[in-house]
C-alpha cells in the first residue's frame, strides 16, 4: 500500500522505507502540485497533523509527516517548534545555533539539560489520523563538536554519550533519536490502520 511522506528530503524518506517495511513509501516529488504547508501550530504534534492533513488532501493518499525540534530546560522549552527559524530565517543552522549558544553563555554547562523531540503523524483521506511522539535526552556544550548531521547536532549530547549526535554515525543517530522513536512508535497504528 503506498504512503506519502510529506517531505522532500530523502533521508527522511529512506528512513522511514527501513521503519515501515511493507509499505510503499513515496516522498512529495511525486505530487509537484501539493505546495509548501506552513508550520502555524504552536506544538510538535498539532504542525505533523497539519501537515499529514494537506498531503492526504492533496494526494488522495494516507500521508506521514513530522515535525522536530531542540527544546532547551532554562529556555522554558524554547526554541521548540520555531527550532528551524529561531535566528529569524527558516533554515539557517549556523545562525541558529550561534543565536542559542548566545542566549545561554552565562549559563553553567551542568544546567544545559535539553532534548529533541518529535511528532509524527498519520492522516488518511477521510480525515481520521493518529500521532507518536519521540524525545532524545541530553544537554548542550558550548564547542560544537562533528560534521555529521544538521541544526542542533554539533551542540546536543545524549544522556549516557560522550559525543554529539553530529559525531555519531547516521544509522547510530538513527537508533536513538527522537525521529526514530516516532516513527517506531507510529508503525504499528499505520499496521493497524492500514491493514484492517
Ligand atoms: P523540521 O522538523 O524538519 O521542521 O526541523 C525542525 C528544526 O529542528 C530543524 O531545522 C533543526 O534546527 C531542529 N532539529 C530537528 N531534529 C533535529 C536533529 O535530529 N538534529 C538537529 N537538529 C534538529
Amino acid at each position: 500500500m503506498k504512503i506519502v511522506l510529506a517531505t522532500r528530503n530523502a533521508g527522511k524518506i529512506a528512513e522511514l522505507r527501513r521503519i515501515l517495511d511493507g509499505f510503499d513509501i513515496v516522498g512529495l516529488e511525486e505530487f509537484p502540485s501539493i505546495g509548501e504547508v506552513a508550520e502555524t501550530g504552536v506544538t510538535f504534534e498539532e504542525n505533523a497533523l497539519l501537515k499529514a492533513h494537506a498531503v492526504a488532501q492533496g494526494s488522495g493518499l494516507p500521508a506521514v509527516a513530522d515535525d522536530s525540534g531542540l527544546c532547551v530546560d532554562v529556555l522554558n522549552g524554547m526554541p521548540g517548534v520555531f527550532s528551524a527559524r529561531w535566528a529569524g530565517r527558516h533554515g539557517d543552522d549556523q545562525a541558529n545555533l550561534e543565536l542559542l549558544l548566545a542566549q545561554v553563555s552565562d549559563v553553567p554547562e551542568d544546567k544545559l539539560t535539553a532534548h529533541f523531540a518529535c511528532a509524527a503523524a498519520l492522516a488518511l483521506p477521510s480525515g481520521e489520523h493518529r500521532v507518536a511522539s519521540g524525545t532524545l535526552p541530553g544537554r548542550l556544550i558550548r564547542t560544537p563538536r562533528g560534521t555529521n548531521g544538521f541544526g542542533y547536532d554539533p551542540i546536543l549530547v545524549p544522556e549516557g554519550e560522550e559525543r554529539t549526535t553530529a559525531e555519531m554515525a547516521p544509522e547510530e543517530k538513527d537508533a536513538i533519536s527522537h525521529r526514530g522513536r516516532a516513527f517506531r512508535a507510529l508503525a504499528p497504528m499505520v499496521e493497524t490502520l492500514l491493514t484492517t
